[in-house]
């Protein structure tokens, strides 16, 4: 993915003005790494008359090869960029917006502190993408950019140069020219409107999004004739806003629970690792007993769901045999603590690339969860209210349907062993149920019949001979693969 930014300029006020502008200086290449991939700045041409600089955004290699097709056709940079047309359908303008926030972020805003006047000055520019992914085409691209005063080229690229009976790929060639333009507004437009174009899915997006939105629109967005169109895919690219209203609601009734729930397994974690002689927590068991039927299934993608802090994506990444692990939770603040916890911003690109964390509620079908191998609901399904168990088992075996689900809850039998336990108490404030073993084997199995999957039983910490293991694990397999069966 790249762009390029031009300007022409005079003697009096020469086009290299740019480099000032960007804070980037036009003689050296610079390197940046992101999260996401490293972005190169270089300068293809450098004079009084004409600048441009190019930002190159690399989007991680081992990603690409895993994809399956990217067979390479030669060194050429078109053959690397054609790779990226066809192998690459959600490919990276999100991520081209996000690294041209990171590596241009004073331009963005304005600023220059070497040349304090030139930022609010208006220069020709001229800002050129030679593969946009565009979902509503030439037309929309145009729809987007006119009103705010650029003149507009935009050509659908064929998916393929040698076989033009193909049609057009999903992408266009884009040019905005403007005789007077500031470099801080044009950045804003393509902040914004680059993601909406791409319309696709994106890693970890922290919660401040309305936020940015708002401030990188300033001036422009709440004037456009397409701002609803903008402001909803801009959002919706993560989650849509019907869903987000709803899971605010679930969110608000979870938020007590949550915080509470957070420390008590911090607590736990670091309290049995202070001393040695102490029985390995059930926490860790659970998460071994996870592992190990995760890793006897073969399955290498993997969904965490309700994956809470995110310890078990944090165990799952050190194992390479997990290529691809997704954590799913209905709670931001769960969210957060996960990305502060895998240090997602300070990740090398090959980790990063396997681990997404995701917004999302168990309660609704999600698209997102489609294709993985296997998926996780480690003490989950007991924080729903009973009559939602049927969403989610709907949202799990119905849709997503991956070969191996493994679902783990308390066994109530095990309580009287809890000593710090009053009798009859349920372990958490927010388990809306714990269930015998019985109950337990009942649901899997109908379950289980119900989707078309296999379950086994397997106790997860010490098997009371009388009451049973603290943890009960059903492990489902699927059995019948290509019957979709209705709820
Ligand atoms: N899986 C983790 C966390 C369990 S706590 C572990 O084993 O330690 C339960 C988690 O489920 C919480 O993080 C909570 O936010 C999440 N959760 C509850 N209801 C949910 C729903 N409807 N959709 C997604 N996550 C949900």
């Amino acid at each position: 993915m790249f762009l390029t930014i031009t300007t022409t300029g005079t003697p009096e006020r020469p086009a290299t003005d740019l480099g000032f502008l960007l804070h980037k200086h036009p003689e050296k290449a610079q390197t940046f790494s992101t999260s996401y991939g490293t972005a190169h700045v270089l300068y293809p041409e450098a004079d009084a008359e004409r600048c441009t600089a190019a930002l190159l955004l690399e989007v991680d290699a081992v990603a690409l090869v895993r994809r399956g097709k990217g067979k390479g056709r030669g060194g050429a940079p078109d053959a690397a960029l054609a790779q990226y047309v066809n192998d690459r359908p959600y490919a990276a303008s999100s991520l081209l917006a996000v690294a041209l926030s990171a590596v241009f972020s004073s331009a963005m805003k304005g600023v220059c502190n070497a040349r304090p006047e030139l930022p609010a000055e208006p220069r020709p520019l001229r800002i050129e993408v030679p593969a946009l992914p565009a979902r509503g085409g030439p037309a929309l691209v145009r729809k987007l950019f006119e009103p705010l005063g650029w003149t507009v080229t935009a050509e659908p690229v064929p998916l393929d140069t040698e076989f033009p009976q193909w049609g057009d790929s999903r992408y266009v060639r884009l040019e905005l020219e403007s005789a007077d333009r500031t470099l801080a507004e044009a950045l804003r437009h393509l902040y914004v409107l680059l993601p909406v174009l791409d319309d696709a899915k994106h890693y970890w997006v922290s919660s401040d999004e309305v936020d940015k939105l708002l401030r990188a629109g300033e001036g422009w967005l709440p004037g456009h004739p397409e701002q609803k169109l903008i402001t909803s895919r801009y959002l919706s690219r993560r989650w849509s806003l019907t869903r987000q209203a709803t899971e605010r609601l679930e969110l608000v009734r979870l938020a007590e629970a949550d915080d509470s729930a957070v420390e008590e397994i911090d607590n736990a974690v670091e309290a049995e690792t202070e001393t040695e002689e102490r029985p390995t927590p059930l926490a860790v068991q659970r998460r071994e007993a996870i592992t190990a039927a995760l890793k006897a299934s073969g399955a290498a993608r993997v969904l965490d769901l309700g994956c809470g802090q995110g310890q078990l994506v944090q165990a799952l990444l050190k194992d390479p045999a997990f290529t691809e692990i997704v954590g799913l939770d209905v709670s931001m603040r769960a969210l957060t603590i996960a990305s502060r916890r895998l240090k997602l911003d300070r990740m090398g690109e090959r980790q990063a690339a396997r681990v997404k964390l995701l917004q999302g509620s168990l309660a609704y079908t999600d698209n997102r969860l489609k294709g993985y191998d296997a998926a996780v609901l480690s003490e989950v399904i007991e924080h729903l209210d009973l009559p939602r168990l049927p969403a989610l088992e709907y949202a799990v075996f119905g849709a997503a349907r991956p070969r191996t689900v493994l679902v783990t809850t308390p066994n109530v039998e095990y309580n009287v062993r809890w000593e710090s336990l009053p009798a009859g108490h349920v372990r958490h404030g927010d388990h809306r149920f714990e269930w015998t073993r019985a109950e337990f084997r009942a649901w899997a199995e109908a379950v289980a019949e119900r989707h078309g999957y296999g379950a086994e039983f397997v106790p997860v910490g010490p098997d009371d001979p009388e009451v049973g293991p603290p943890t009960q694990m059903a492990v489902f397999t699927l059995t019948t693969p290509k019957e979709a069966k209705a709820a």
